[in-house]
């Protein structure tokens, strides 16, 4: 590819609205092109890369018998509606009405799509186990878009489903698939890690990210020597030296009678915070926050209370409306005293069930001189955070932090743990049969006998990858890509303005060519050959092949993206040196 006739247009500033240089570099190096907040159109250089971050998951999914497929982006309501995405999504969906008025939305992602296939073609136990991908565009109306295309509303994504009869071989298609991203990951060279996504107490391996270490990244994670990693979400601390609490009195211990569920919390919501969208259910994600109980003895308490993860209310409504009658509201001074207090709604907080999303409450009510308290409450999303007893929270009820410090032990004892950030890169799910159920997808066993799916769901950012091998690879002058994928394997330049110059380019670039090699040929004759070395080093190529002064002497020479080295080379020995 010529230079000259190149779609490209290099940008010396960083564009005005980016912070991390992935961005900066992505747009000023001509990758990819803004089109709205989180909305970005792919450039020829960008679209190389994109291609070659597909094809290596692409590679890594077939080697693992996953077979593809593609499904359109534009989908009907129904099955959304069926396992209540259509409502649990929120404001992330992209919604809209064909002319006649029916409701469709822009997929986030397609279980219900993959299972309604698999259940509109196949009905026996010798069908499974199944595994199928789509390499394809996803849509989510991301409250914060940001980074370019790390965090876009619309990306690329490979999303890939199992389908298998027992516990045992999903178990076996989910780490066939870790398998695969393992690959995957190391082939995109990536400095990355392997974290529980859910709880560990609660949820074992059912569930882990692969984050790329970045201090950019929107995820905290913990890790120990000792091999430990977790999504800081997915945590349970626990106190080097865990004291009792017995800040309350004995009676305290008195459990409820009547546990509250699930449907008692729904229910309360839908009566005290009614929404004007869509009511509230059981899927709805909630997050921790930590309340302060005053009791009646005049001792404080501090537990964690889920609410709606959607919400964010000022402290008046918390006063006037939300707060039930026993728990006392935050003041601003108690929001500025304890950062590890966030504003939002308190609910009752009660449940000790698995909801239908695999969100688990764990709470422990108890009823005093006929007041219910609740306490020790652990919480939602994949959040949980024991509250340690003399560390988070002392006897009279201060709370000194409610979450994972570096230096504290790994649950599994292996060691002090140490906090870093990452970018989510992909994940990788157990789903079980939750999907299969809502959608009725049912296959005969061997005794004749109806029995549900059970199914894995496993991603990969494919555009967020692009941007996240940046991050991970780029000094002050530009980006640095990995041979593997660099838009082109070599970048030739011309330093100089004399016709042997670019006769003697024109030939080396027909036989870096001829030798299978991708070659970007900058041969624009009125660019200075300081503008073209600073492009050279913005765009990133691993090598570039500088045609030049040395020339007379039958020399070339031959740069080093990475380390910045250059040497002269043989015209004769161009091609082993740079192959
Ligand atoms: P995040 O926590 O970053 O919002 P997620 O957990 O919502 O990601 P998943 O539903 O697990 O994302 O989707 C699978 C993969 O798709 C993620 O691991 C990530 O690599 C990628 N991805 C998710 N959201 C985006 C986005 N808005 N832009 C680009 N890639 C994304
Ligand atoms: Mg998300
Ligand atoms: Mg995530
Ligand atoms: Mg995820």
């Amino acid at each position: 590819m010529r230079m000259s006739q190149l779609f490209l247009r290099t940008l010396r500033d960083d564009p005005a609205d980016a912070e991390v240089p992935s961005h900066k570099l992505l747009v000023r190096a001509g990758y990819v092109r803004r089109v709205a907040p989180g909305i970005y159109s792919w450039l020829p250089l960008g679209l190389k890369v994109l291609a070659k971050v597909e094809e290596i998951v692409r590679e890594e999914m077939e080697a693992i018998g996953s077979q593809e497929v593609r499904f359109p982006a534009l989908l009907p309501r129904e099955p959304y509606e069926a396992t209540n995405r259509w409502t649990e999504y929120g404001p992330n969906l992209f919604r809209l009405h064909d002319r006649r008025g029916n409701d469709m939305l822009l997929g986030p992602t397609h279980e219900e799509m993959f299972a309604l296939l698999v259940k509109d073609l196949y009905g026996s136990y010798k069908d499974l186990p199944l595994s199928l991908y789509q390499i394809q565009t996803k849509y989510r109306d991301e409250a914060r878009p940001r980074a370019g295309i790390l965090r876009g509303r619309e990306f690329v994504m490979k999303d890939s489903y199992s389908f298998d009869v027992t516990d045992e071989g999903l178990e076996r298609s989910y780490q066939a698939h870790r398998e695969a991203y393992v690959r995957i990951f190391d082939r995109l060279g990536l400095d990355y890690v392997v974290v529980q996504a859910d709880s560990g107490a609660m949820g074992g391996s059912a569930s882990e990210e692969f984050l790329a270490v970045a201090e950019i990244g929107e995820d905290t994670f913990v890790r120990s020597p000792g091999g430990y990693a977790a999504n800081v979400e997915a945590v349970v601390t626990v106190a080097p030296d865990p004291q009792p609490y017995d800040g309350l009195p004995a009676a305290h211990a008195e459990q409820t009678p009547d546990t509250p569920t699930i449907d008692t919390l729904v229910a309360h919501l839908n009566e005290r915070f009614p929404r004007e969208d869509r009511p509230w259910t059981g899927a709805d994600t909630l997050k921790n926050v930590l309340v302060v109980l005053r009791h009646p003895d005049g001792s404080r308490e501090a537990l964690a209370i889920g609410v709606p993860g959607d919400r964010e209310v000022d402290t008046k409504r918390l006063e006037t409306q939300v707060a039930p009658a026993d728990v006392e509201p935050f003041t601003e001074e108690d929001f500025a005293a304890h950062p590890a207090l966030k504003k939002g709604y308190i609910g009752p907080g009660v449940l000790g069930e698995e909801s239908e999303t695999g969100i688990r409450y764990l709470v422990d009510p108890r009823v005093v001189d006929g007041t219910r308290w609740v306490t020790g409450a652990n919480v939602a999303g994949s959040h949980v955070i024991d509250l340690v007893a003399g560390r988070d929270f002392t006897a009279d009820g201060t709370i000194e932090a409610a979450e994972v410090r570096a230096g504290d032990p790994a649950p599994d004892g292996s060691g002090p743990l140490e906090l870093a950030r990452g970018i989510e890169m992909g994940h990788i799910f157990q789903l079980g049969r939750k999907y299969a159920e809502a959608l009725d997808l049912k296959v005969l066993d061997e005794n004749g006998k109806l029995v549900t799916v059970t199914m894995g769901s496993y991603g990969v950012g494919i555009s967020r990858a692009v941007a996240a091998v940046v991050e991970s690879s780029h000094d002050e002058l530009g980006i640095v890509w990995p041979r593997e994928l660099a838009p082109f394997d070599v970048h030739v330049v011309v330093a100089g303005k004399q016709p042997e110059l670019f006769e003697a380019a024109d030939r080396l670039v027909a036989e870096l060519e001829a030798a299978g090699l991708d070659v970007l040929y900058d041969d624009r004759p009125k660019v200075s050959p300081g503008v073209k070395f600073k492009d050279a080093e913005l765009l990133g190529m691993p090598t570039t092949v500088v045609v030049g002064k040395g020339l007379a002497d039958g020399l070339l020479e031959v740069k080093d993206r990475a380390s910045g080295t250059r040497r002269d080379v043989a015209l004769a020995d161009v091609i082993t040196e740079v192959r």
